[in-house]
């Protein structure tokens, strides 16, 4: 391109709310042929709020959502009920600041329930919170946090499929008493986030224009193909369970197949795959670390404009060929 040409679609593209950080970013971005969406914070708002609480006896599954009355007779009498479960989870997350545990927080206080800062608190990457509350130890995370501990998720795994199957985010609760060896299964809980109103349409755009569209998640399979299915993502396009220092090899493996390659993503978990992706979209209000390893900036939160920066580029490039 020439230099006045790309001097015009980076200017474009400034009006538009689409930041480009050189003309050779401009000039990439046409050749775009697979965009691969990060979910949280990218495709949805993500503002997680707390939506369900479910009390579990860790032997078996007990009443949830009406499913049976008959099931409550058999529980054991101490049993936590919800606002014990919710607790719990909340004082060991207000260690977190993940969307997921501030959304449990915030529902727990909004609750009324006595939230307490955790004794001893400690994160663990893509799988939850370990923490100590009124000297029990506490886990809330996924099905892999608490098998690790040696914690069978089994007894829950009806009501985390059902609120999964939602879209939902569901997290199991655990506790291990002080000085007890086992941990048992007290819970579940779950956050939900709102797909952004332009996602389905910049999904529809982009397969449009033959590009193959992707989404890309820490979040549990179920979880994430009802999010994908609302906003026409191919079940087969979702990469699901990705760890944070995995996303960049999904990326990574996707172009290895031939791609060129566009991530849109907002946290600093996105960081490594913006930069190894032939070019990479910070979306919105995303964080510093993003914006820095982007190679183009969209100014508003809105999805729509990742279709904007590939057209402005087609546009641009196409118009001095
Ligand atoms: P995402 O890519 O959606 O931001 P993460 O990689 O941060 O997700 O987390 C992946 C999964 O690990 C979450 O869907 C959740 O099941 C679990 N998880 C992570 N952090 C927490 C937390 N603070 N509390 C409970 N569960 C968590
Ligand atoms: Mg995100």
């Amino acid at each position: 391109a020439t230099p006045a040409a790309t001097m015009v679609g980076t200017a474009i593209g400034a009006q538009n709310g689409v930041l480009f950080k050189g003309g050779d970013i401009l000039e990439r971005a046409k050749d775009v042929d697979t965009v691969v969406f990060d979910k949280t914070g990218t495709l949805t708002e993500g503002e997680m709020e707390l939506t369900d609480v479910v009390a579990v006896d860790g032997e078996q599954p007990v009443a949830d959502g009406g499913t049976a009355a008959a099931e409550s007779a058999a529980v054991s009498s101490d049993r936590l009920d919800e606002d014990d479960v919710l607790r719990l989870a909340a004082s060991a997350e207000r260690g977190s600041e993940h969307p997921l545990a501030r959304a449990i927080v915030e529902g727990a206080e909004e609750r009324g329930l006595d939230v307490v800062d955790p004794d001893g608190f400690e994160n663990v990457p893509g799988h939850g919170v370990r923490a100590t509350v009124d000297g029990d130890e506490v886990l809330v995370g996924n099905r892999k946090l608490l098998r690790d501990e040696g914690i069978d998720p089994s007894p829950a795994v009806e009501t985390m499929e059902r609120l999964e199957n939602e879209g939902k985010t569901a997290m199991l609760v655990a506790r291990r008493p002080a000085g007890a060896d086992e941990g048992e299964l007290v819970g579940v809980v779950a956050d939900a986030d709102t797909v952004k109103d332009g996602a389905a349409e910049a999904v529809g755009a982009l397969r449009e224009r033959g590009i193959d569209v992707m989404m890309i998640t820490g979040d549990n399979e179920r979880t994430a193909r009802a999010v994908a299915e609302r906003v026409g993502i191919d079940p087969e396009n979702v990469r699901a369970e990705v760890l944070p220092e995995d996303k960049s090899d999904a990326v990574e493996a996707i172009q290895a197949e031939g791609r060129q390659a566009m991530m849109v993503g907002d946290g600093v978990n996105d960081a490594p795959a913006l930069a190894v992706a032939h070019v990479g979209t910070a979306i919105g209000s995303g964080t510093d670390v993003a914006i820095e390893a982007a190679d183009v900036t969209l100014m508003r939160d809105d999805p729509i404009d990742v279709v904007k920066a590939i057209r402005i580029s087609d546009a641009t490039l196409r118009k001095i060929k």
